[in-house]
């Protein structure tokens, strides 16, 4: 079976989608945002995935992408085109060529004129295409730099994704207004630049006259994004935490499971890990008791009483089941506390797994 999930960057619009394999747990990452790859990673693991590959539609101008982190992080092979000319990439895409993953692929067609190096990723059964800025929902990308050029931007349209089945979903790598999906159909009906009986000629006339200013990033973003988004020293991604085996979940919360927070708490001569138990009072000297040496300190009363925290100590919060003892994680990031993680599953899962508690009160 399919998986598909389409993931959004709110500061670039930017959507990343995966498209994965049920069967074989493969999968595949379209435009990966470099701030966003522990997200993807957090999803990923939560499907069940392993992504093969990272598959940029082009150079971007506007974002950095997350191919080289994903490729650092969990091995993935970092693909782009060709005519992109950029740096790192373990496979070079042009027209015609399969992406694999598992049971499933996607085909590969050039639509350059937004760059040269434009490619639109096609899934095998038609059903879907990945359009990058070759064609956005009712409009389409910028044709006035990173070798841009009306006239094959307007043959690639027409010839490579207006020419797919009508009912072919067209996801794009942007939307500034909250679309999130159109078809051939809609785009041959509805767009104003590529649509209806607009010709090659009508098309040049707009894109050349759009009069748009540079992106902000773009000085930024196209370097980086020809080295396929490898980090020079001014943009070094935060560490991951080394006080104790995290994970950050799909939430962006780092989380720590019972049974590698059971083992810090014996060996723990470095760091002096602190257990912040925010359940009421009544649940802590209850069945299910607490973790032995964890200070009691009820949610509602955290943000008032976090000055009773050592700032200089690492924090792991529990509650019964996992879910007030997240939200405590944030509350604490907000008062200032940078080495902060959430027991996964709670006393619940800590007492499922058969680890050691005290009972009564403190
Ligand atoms: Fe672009």
């Amino acid at each position: 079976m399919l998986v598909f999930r389409q993931l959004f960057d709110p500061q670039s619009s930017t959507y990343t989608y995966l498209l994965g394999d049920s069967v074989s747990g493969e999968a595949l990452l379209i435009d990966p945002v470099f701030e966003h790859v522990r997200r993807d990673t957090a999803l990923l693991r939560e499907l069940g995935l392993r992504p093969v590959a990272t598959l940029d539609t082009h150079v971007h101008a506007d974002h950095v992408t997350g191919a080289w982190l994903h490729k650092a992080g969990s091995g993935t092979q970092i693909m782009l085109s060709e005519a992109s000319t950029a740096a790192n990439a373990d496979r070079l895409l042009k027209h015609g060529d399969r992406v694999s993953f598992g049971t499933r692929h996607v085909d590969v067609r050039a639509t350059p004129g937004h760059t040269s190096g434009c490619l639109t990723y096609v899934l095998d059964d038609q059903s879907m295409a990945f359009t990058g800025d070759s064609l956005l929902i009712r409009g389409c990308g910028r044709t006035d730099f990173q070798q841009g050029s009306p006239g094959l931007l307007y043959r690639s349209v027409q010839e490579q994704i207006l020419s797919l089945p009508p009912a072919c979903l067209l996801y794009p790598a942007h939307d500034y207004r909250g679309l999130t999906v159109t078809s051939v159909a809609e785009e041959k009906r509805y767009n104003p630049r590529l649509g209806g009986d607009v010709d090659e000629g009508d098309f040049a006339g707009y894109m050349n006259n759009l009069g748009l200013p540079h992106p902000k990033l773009m000085d930024v973003a196209v370097p980086a994004n020809l080295r396929c988004g490898q980090p020079d020293q001014s943009m070094t991604p935060a560490p991951e935490p080394s006080w104790a085996p995290l994970a950050c979940n799909f939430g962006g919360i780092w989380e720590i499971q019972p049974v590698a927070l059971e083992e810090c708490l014996a060996n723990d001569h470095a760091h002096h890990i602190q257990v912040i138990d925010v359940r009421e009072p009544v649940e802590f000297s209850g069945d299910l008791g607490h973790i032995p040496g964890a200070r009691l300190l009820p949610l509602a009363e955290l943000a008032a009483r976090s000055a009773e925290i050592d700032k200089a100590r690492p924090v792991v919060t529990v509650c019964r089941s996992g879910a007030r003892s997240a939200q405590a994680t944030v509350l604490l990031q907000k008062s200032g506390f940078s080495q902060v993680a959430n027991l996964a599953g709670g006393m619940l899962r800590w007492r499922a797994e058969a680890l050691r508690v005290e009972q009564g009160g403190r």
